[in-house]
């Protein structure tokens, strides 16, 4: 890296800490500041993520595996349980494991074919062990801990921050507390300094804007335009509260329908937050508290309200200036998608500085801002497609979603899952680059129940396969140990070092 000696981060959130770890990485020989506001918090969610978290965690960044257990106590997540669809079933579980396509030595056909007409739950390892209360760990034959690869965490965000933090501190990040009130630019726009309230300024060659919905660069000096999605994704509020922990630990979100949006659990090992995210244009933040509350009698009395806009940035990197995390955009969470854009873009971003020797030629900005918009697009279509099939009310909020939303690009996908039903060739109508992919897609449609012409012909021969399929699934998921188990176990064996990697781990 020849140009870039000193690079400023604004902002120490999840995005912040993670671009901080990052870009000293890139330019282990200049210096890494990330400037933090002391009066503007941290929006203090952002708990459930997807595979891609650990990824970038551990292989990206090599944080210690064991080490960030034992300090973040997380939750191994295998997917996400939908209390959406038609009603028939109870719940449909979305899993981290791609098992649509998958083949099986009892099986006739591919998993898929059989999701709609039967339960959706436990038709995968990970499925299985989503209903069995699984977490990601096996003990091998002689007693050691392995673990299986495509889970997401579960994290408190305190603790997150926390230990980020103190890494970022270990590997010679600087954190500096002041909060940025205007920038000195040179005569092409670039920024060369942050100046703080109260006085003082810090020069850099590269700025990283994190700070969040305020965009504190990137809009208020660049005035990059914001695109909305809000004509297509109503939701724009969330009241979110927690509990302590009474049940055993679930290793999921649970998103569950209510009458103005949805509502998720995220399981910490010590607690449970619930979120209700709605749209302020069908109901108060009263009516949605008390609808919470009335699902939730031992809600604690720390409920909160944020408001936050669905929508991106026309350009999230302009001169010397990237946004990363919520300044950059933001789809309703879901999915818990943020996380996984904010690893993507730094992913990218990092090979752009290296791969240009610091001095990134514009067509290369350029195609890195075309392909993050492209991100965002296809995140919100695959998400409208939650809101456009579900059935579970009536209310004026869900009548409008289902006659109102448009599925962008997802359209033609959805058009030939009517006319033809489940068929492994319609891979060819999602975009090779979407985030969820076919496979993702498929879980989806699937699991709402969205209208089809032709659902699949099931003999009662493929349903007695499917019993013994099911039971295979349900014998092996069983093998993993429970979350309390695996947490047990594991700092029992970090002491012993006796923890074994799978070869396909996260
Ligand atoms: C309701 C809701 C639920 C969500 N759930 C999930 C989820 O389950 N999974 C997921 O991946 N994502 C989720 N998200 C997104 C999540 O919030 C972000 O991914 C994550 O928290 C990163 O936030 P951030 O670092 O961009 O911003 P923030 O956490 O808001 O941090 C902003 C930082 O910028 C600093 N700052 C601001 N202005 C200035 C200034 N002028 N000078 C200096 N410093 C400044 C602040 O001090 C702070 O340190 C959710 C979002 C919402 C709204």
């Amino acid at each position: 890296m020849q140009r870039y000696k000193h690079i400023v981060v604004v902002g120490a959130g999840s995005a912040g800490l993670l671009a901080g770890l990052t870009f000293q990485q890139v330019i282990p020989d200049g210096k890494v500041t990330i400037v933090r506001s002391p009066k503007i918090p941290v929006i203090g969610v952002g708990e459930s993520t997807t595979p891609a978290m650990p990824q970038y965690l551990h292989k990206s960044l090599n944080i210690d595996v064991l080490e960030f257990t034992q300090q973040v106590d997380p939750v191994w997540k295998m997917g996400n349980r939908f209390y959406f669809g038609d009603q028939s079933r109870k719940y449909f579980d979305y899993s981290f494991q791609p098992a649509m396509e998958q083949t099986a030595p009892e099986l006739r056909k591919n998993v898929m074919y059989y999701l709609l007409e039967g339960d959706m739950r436990g038709f995968c390892l990970a499925s299985g062990m989503m209903e069995q209360c699984r977490a990601p760990f096996f003990r091998d034959p002689q007693g050691k801990l392995t673990n299986w690869s495509s889970f997401g965490y579960h994290i408190d965000n305190q603790k997150f921050l926390a230990y980020l933090e103190k890494i970022a501190l270990k590997r010679g990040v600087e954190i500096k507390e002041a909060d940025v009130c205007d920038v000195r630019q040179a005569p092409n726009g670039d920024i060369t300094h942050l100046v703080f309230e109260g006085g003082g300024e810090i020069e850099a060659d590269f700025f990283v804007d994190c700070s969040g919905f305020h965009g504190r660069l990137i809009k208020k000096v660049y005035d990059v335009p914001f695109v909305s999605y809000g004509d297509n994704l109503y939701c724009d509020r969330a009241v979110i509260g927690s509990w302590e922990r009474d049940h055993p630990i679930e290793p999921f979100t649970t998103s569950i329908s209510m009458k103005h949006g949805w509502c998720w659990n995220i399981e910490l090992q010590d607690r449970v937050t619930r979120g209700y995210v709605h749209s302020s244009a069908f109901c108060s933040e009263d009516e949605a508290i008390e609808e919470l509350k009335a699902m939730t009698p031992q809600l604690g009395d720390d409920v909160r309200a944020i408001s936050f806009p669905s929508g991106r940035l026309e350009r999230h990197w302009v001169n010397n200036v990237v946004a990363i995390g919520n300044s950059s955009g933001f789809v309703e969470p879901i999915e818990a998608t943020a996380l996984l854009v904010v690893t993507d873009q730094l992913k990218y971003v990092s090979k752009a500085l290296l791969d240009s020797y610091g001095d990134v030629p514009d067509m290369m900005r350029d195609r890195e801002c075309e392909r993050v918009r492209a991100v965002w697009d296809d995140i919100c279509d695959f998400i409208v497609a939650h809101y456009k099939f579900n059935k579970h009310f009536d209310t004026p909020f869900w009548k409008q979603c289902r006659s109102e939303l448009s599925l962008g690009s997802a359209t033609e996908f959805y058009e030939y899952y009517k006319e033809v039903g489940p068929s492994t060739l319609s891979s060819r109508f999602v975009c090779r680059d979407s985030v969820f992919g076919f496979d993702g897609y498929m879980n989806v449609l699937l699991g709402l129940k969205a209208e089809t012409n032709r659902p699949p012909k099931m003999m009662d021969q493929d349903w007695n396969q499917w019993k013994s399929y099911a039971a295979r699934v349900k014998q092996n998921s069983l093998q993993a140990l429970t979350t309390e188990q695996a947490i047990h176990a594991l700092s029992g064996d970090v002491k012993q070092g006796a923890l074994v990697e799978g070869k396909d781990f996260a």
